[in-house]
C-alpha cells in the first residue's frame, strides 16, 4: 500500500480510527501468533483512541482491535478484517496504557472499550485486559457483533459492566449484509439477559439495506424482550471507510449510498421507542 509505514515508526495512538492501517504485524512467526491467540499475552491492535465519548459513557480510552471474520457491507473498517494488519502489542503495554489514564476515565465517568475489528477474536487478550482495567476500578465496555460470545466463560463476562452489541439486520437478510449467519449474536444477547449483564445495541441504519420498517420492527422487538438493553443507539451510514475499501482493492457496493435523513433517523428512533427501548 502507497501510504502504509512500518510498524516501528506507527505510534499506537492513530489520528483517528478512520485512519487506514496495514501490515503492522507482518514479519511475526505463525507460531508466535498462535501463542499470542492462545494465551492473551500479545494482542493486535489496529489502534488506541483516547478521549472517544461515543464509544460507551463518558470520556473512554478505545483499543481497536484487528481482526474479523465478518464482512459487513457497510464496514467503515475494512483495514481491521485482518489481524496481521494489526500493530503487535504486549499485554502489559496494554495495561500500562490503561494505568497512564485511570484517573481520568474515572473523574470523566468514563472506562475503557475494546473495539474492533472483532475482539472477541482474540479473546484471551480482550479477557486479559478488561480483567486488569477492572482491577483497577475502570469500567470496561466490549464492542462485538457477539458471534464469539460462546468463548466467553460466565465469570469472565462478569468482567464486562457494558457491551455494545451491533444487531444489524434480521436473520432472513443476516448473510447478506455480513456474510454469517445471525444465530450465535442472538444467543450471546440472550444468555447476556440472563446473566444481568448491560446491553446497548447498536444499529447502522443504512438506506435501503437496513431501514425496511420491518426490519427495524423484528429488531426492536427482539432487543425489547432481552429486557436489559439499556439504550439502542442508531447510527446513521456515512462514507468514512469508503477510501479504504478502494485503497484495499475491494469491492465496494455501497458507492452510491448515501446517509440516511434526519427523518429516516427520526422514524427509526420512533420505532425502537414504540417497543419500550430508549433510542437516540
Ligand atoms: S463486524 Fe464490524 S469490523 Fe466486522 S465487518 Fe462488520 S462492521 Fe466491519
Amino acid at each position: 500500500m502507497s501510504n502504509a509505514q512500518p510498524a516501528e515508526d506507527k505510534p499506537l495512538e492513530a489520528k483517528s480510527p478512520f485512519e487506514l492501517r496495514v501490515s503492522l504485524g507482518i514479519g511475526i512467526p505463525q507460531n508466535a501468533v498462535k501463542t499470542a491467540l492462545t494465551t492473551g499475552e500479545m494482542g493486535f491492535l489496529h489502534s488506541f483512541t483516547t478521549g472517544s465519548t461515543v464509544d460507551g459513557p463518558g470520556v473512554r480510552l478505545v483499543a481497536w482491535t484487528a481482526g474479523c471474520e465478518w464482512r459487513c457491507l457497510y464496514c467503515h473498517n475494512p483495514d481491521t478484517w485482518s489481524m496481521i494488519n494489526g500493530l503487535p502489542v504486549t499485554l502489559d503495554h496494554a495495561i500500562e496504557e490503561v494505568a497512564k489514564y485511570r484517573h481520568g476515565l474515572k473523574i470523566m465517568s468514563g472506562g475503557i472499550t475494546i473495539s474492533g475489528g472483532e475482539p472477541l477474536l482474540q479473546d484471551r487478550f480482550a479477557v486479559r485486559l478488561l480483567t486488569a482495567a477492572k482491577a483497577m476500578g475502570v469500567h470496561t465496555a466490549v464492542e462485538t457483533n457477539g458471534h464469539l460470545g460462546d468463548r466467553l466463560a460466565d465469570e469472565e463476562i462478569e468482567q464486562i459492566d457494558l457491551v455494545l452489541l451491533g444487531l444489524k439486520t434480521t436473520p432472513a437478510r443476516h448473510r447478506h449484509l455480513t456474510g454469517k449467519e445471525m444465530g450465535p449474536t442472538l444467543e450471546f444477547a440472550q444468555r447476556l439477559a440472563r446473566l444481568g449483564r448491560k446491553i446497548w445495541v447498536r444499529f447502522v441504519l443504512v438506506p435501503g439495506l437496513t431501514d425496511d420498517p420491518k426490519n427495524i420492527e423484528q429488531i426492536a422487538k427482539f432487543a425489547a424482550k432481552l429486557g436489559n438493553v439499556e439504550r439502542v443507539e442508531v447510527l446513521p451510514f456515512h462514507q468514512m471507510g469508503r477510501y479504504k475499501w478502494k485503497e484495499l482493492g475491494l469491492n465496494y457496493t455501497l458507492e452510491n449510498t448515501g446517509p440516511p435523513s434526519s427523518e429516516l433517523v427520526a422514524r427509526a428512533c420512533v420505532q425502537f421507542r414504540a417497543e419500550g427501548l430508549d433510542a437516540y
